[in-house]
Order: structure tokens, then sequence, then C-alpha cells
């Protein structure tokens, strides 16, 4: 289309945008540089579409493009969300949300000082790894304990400090990847220590251990297939009879947990996820775990096991790299005194997703519906299943009510209904199957149930 020369005539200053009282209120907000900028940007867009052929914008509708513009940038990159798809522990979405204790510990340490290195009684320097051995230790039966910035790195830290240049034995059907580019081997060969595969995919006995032991070895490296599951014809060393064989040559075991559970998965209706406790107690020299999978706390690396490996860690090079933060120390103290207390199912967010009963989802996903057909929104429940997601427990599910949106009743597809709620305030993310939108309330904490029907609203009503 040509363009109309008139068109580009009408087009208002930067200068006379700036000097209206818009321009004065956006100035006094942003800002004159941010002001200018936006307006620019506003007039020069404007000026684009007109050579395209479109008529001028008015001068109110330039200036409003400009306040969006300059709010949208303000808006934080990364912001909260609500869950609504059901899968618990998503490392996409952040893994677990913290406690509101775990939360109020990190703003009582971080707006201040605070004694992260410092030992009160003495008066002098103290450790940062030192506020929370004690409760690791009473809650895994461990003698010693170190935390680290993540899992991985824990992993790291082990090999580096306990197998640079000599060999690590490991099963042929550990060596996984746990996503995020986290692959065991890969690991192995960065901390500089020689991985020796042993036994099968599937089978793995303690004679393909005893068999690959040399003068070289360092290491047995006992892995949990966090993410999947072989079924069959499997078999795999029970921990304890790997720890007799290590012990016996003077080697120490480490074991991957991967998850962390410190409770007993079974009591809800879940498989049995290995705790740290029973790898303790079938003898590791060092078990170590993430924060925010199935302990429910912040990212972090949990490593526990026997004083004379613990210290070697901490003395190694690579642990000032991978050192925690005092915020994440305060919210993993305050989550582990939930579970010293026997109250993680009431006050953790993920153990109560995990422990919500069928009665409670079935409840809130038809409130759900009244509240949606109330504005003219047609959903209904219908039985569902969640996951726990994360790296622990694969192939796990939990039966829940789910909300429906049908395609056939909706005036958008749902894809585009599931992008506009992801790119709502606060963002709403689903999932679809077989011509459906559901929402799982297992996920949505509580307190979002308003905010997510406000966003449907806006979203199919808007
Ligand atoms: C999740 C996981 C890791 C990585 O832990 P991060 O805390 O994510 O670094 C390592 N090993 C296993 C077995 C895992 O499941």
């Amino acid at each position: 289309m040509p363009f109309d020369q008139s068109q580009l005539r009408l087009l208002p200053s930067v200068d006379t945008l700036l000097h209206s009282p818009e321009g004065q209120e956006l100035i006094a907000r942003y800002s004159h540089e941010l002001t200018v900028r936006a307006i620019r940007s506003s007039v020069q867009q404007a000026r684009e579409a007109i050579l395209q052929g479109a008529s001028c914008p008015s001068a109110s509708e330039l200036l409003r493009e400009a306040a969006q513009t300059l709010e949208r940038s303000f808006l934080p990159n990364l912001r909260p969300i609500i869950n609504a798809t059901g899968v618990i522990i998503n490392t996409n979405l952040g893994r677990s949300p913290l406690s509101a204790t775990a939360l109020h510990a990190v703003q009582a340490v971080s707006s201040g000082y605070s004694n992260l290195e410092y030992e009160l009684e003495a008066g002098k320097r103290g450790s940062r790894h030192t506020h929370i051995t004690r409760l690791l230790c009473e809650l895994t039966g461990a003698e010693a304990a170190l935390v680290t910035n993540n899992n991985a790195a824990a992993v790291l830290l082990a090999l580096s400090a306990l197998a640079v240049g000599r060999e690590v034995l490991i099963s042929r059907g550990q060596l996984v990847e746990i996503g995020g580019g986290f692959r065991v081997p890969d690991v192995m060969r960065q901390s500089g220590c020689h991985l020796i595969e042993v036994g099968t995919t599937n089978r793995t006995r303690i004679a393909d251990y005893a068999a690959a032991l040399t003068e070289q070895t360092a290491l047995l490296l006992a892995v949990h297939p966090s993410n999947f599951r072989i079924t069959g014809f499997t078999e795999e060393t029970p921990l304890s009879e790997l720890v007799a064989l290590a012990h016996t040559h003077h080697l120490p075991v480490l074991h991957d947990l991967g998850s962390g559970c410190l409770l007993e998965s079974q009591h809800y209706g879940l498989a049995h996820e290995p705790t740290p406790q029973e790898s303790i107690a079938a003898g590791a020299d060092i078990v170590c775990f993430s924060g925010d999978k199935l302990l429910g706390g912040p990212q972090a690396g949990i490593l526990v096991g026997k004083s004379e490996y613990i210290s070697r860690l901490a003395k190694h090079p690579l642990m000032r790299a991978v050192r925690i933060d005092k915020m994440t120390l305060a919210a993993l103290e305050a989550t582990l005194h939930h579970y010293r207390l026997g109250e993680a199912e009431q006050h953790l967010p993920i153990w109560r997703m995990i422990s919500a009963s069928p009665a409670e989802l079935s409840k809130r996903a038809g409130q759900w519906v009244d509240q949606l057909r109330q504005v003219g929104i047609q959903a209904e429940t219908q039985a569902g299943e969640s996951t726990i997601g994360g790296g622990s427990l694969p192939g796990e599910t939990l039966p829940t009510t789910l909300v429906a949106l049908s395609e056939e009743r909706m005036p958008h597809s749902l894809e585009s209904i599931a992008r506009r709620l992801r790119l709502h305030t606060p963002a709403v993310v689903t999932r679809i199957l077989r011509n459906r939108l559901l929402l799982d309330p297992r996920t949505v904490l509580p307190e979002q149930d308003h905010q997510l029907i406000e966003a449907l609203t806006a979203v199919l009503q808007g």
C-alpha cells in the first residue's frame, strides 16, 4: 500500500510529547532519559507503520505505548508463576517452593549482617559450614556434614578431593544423565578421576566390582537412578555389599542419592524412595543429595558421612568455588528444623502437596469450576494424576481431580489460551492433553486460587 505523506506530517514531535502532561508524568516517574528513549521509540515505530500505509496514531496513543514500554521494562524478568501442571518438583519452575519459616529466615539474615563466618562466643573468625552440621547429623545419623551450592557441585567436589588421578568404579546401569547436561561420566571426567565401568546396564553384581578393583582404585561410586526405572531382568548390588567390599580394601563408598528424601515416601502412597538415613546406616562413607528436590528446601548440595572424608572435602580448594551463600544456608536450616519438629508435612509446600487428600483436591477443583461458571466460563472436573517430577520417584503418580477446559467451548485454540496464560501476570503454566487444557489444584498454592481464576477470566473473557 502506498503511504500517505499527510499522515507522516501529523506525527507529533518527541518534544511535543515530552512536554504534554502525560509526558511530564512519565519523566517524574521514570527519569528524563528513559522517557525520551521510550517516546522516541514509539514515534519511530509509528513512522515505520505509516511508511507501510498505516494512519497516524494520536498523541495519547503514542504516550500510552511509551508508558507500557516503560512499565514492562521494570517487571522483573525472574518472577513468580502459578504451577497448575500437577508436576510437584519441576526444575524449570524453580523446584521446591520454600516454607514461610524458611523465607523469614532468609529475610532475617540478609536484611542486615549475620554471623555467617563469625563465632559469637569467642569473638573470632568462624566457618559458614558449621551452622547446620549438627542438624544434618542428627537427621541422617551421620558423623559429619558439609553443604555446597548444589548436588552436582557436591559430586564434583567429592570425586575431586578423593579420587583425582585414580580409578572410580561405577555400575554401567548408573551412568545416568540427570538432565540439564548433568551426566555422571562427564562429571567424573571433569573431576580428573578415571571412570571404570562395571557390570551391564541391567545387571551388576558385587563380583563385577571385586574383579575391577586394582591398586589404582580410589573409590566406589553408587548413583541412585533418580529419573528413570529399569524393569524386567535386573539386579543391582545392595549398598551394604558394596560397602563391605570397599571397606575390606580400605576404600570409601560415595552414594549420590539425588533427591534427599528424609520422610518415608510409602506413607504417602508412593514407592519407597531411598533415604540418606538408610545409606548412612548401610555404611556409605559419603552420601550426597539436593536441597531442593524431596527435601523441599533451597537449591543446595548436602554431603553427609564420615568425618575423615568430609574434612578432606572441606579443605579442598574447590570448596571455595562451590560454597553456599548465607540466604541459602538460612533457608536450609529453617527447612531442616521442620523435619526435627516432625512438621515437614504441614509446613513444607511440596510435602503439603504430596499429602493433599483426594477429598481436598476434589473440593478445590469443584470450587474452581463454580467460580468459572459464575463468570460464564464452562469447565468441568475429571479424574487425573499428579507426578513428583524433578528426578524423584520416576513413574510414581498421585490421584487428583483436574479442572478441564474443552477446545470446542473456547474462544481461542488451547495452545493460544495456554500461551496467554503464560504471558499473564502472574503467569500460569498448564498442560494440554487430548484437546483439553488441564489444571491440577495439587500444585497451585491455596493462596493462589483467586489469582488463578482471575487469570483465566482475563484470558478467556478479555
Ligand atoms: C538431581 C541429581 C543430581 C544433581 O543435583 P542438583 O542439585 O540439581 O545439582 C545429581 N545426582 C542425582 C542422582 C540427581 O538426582
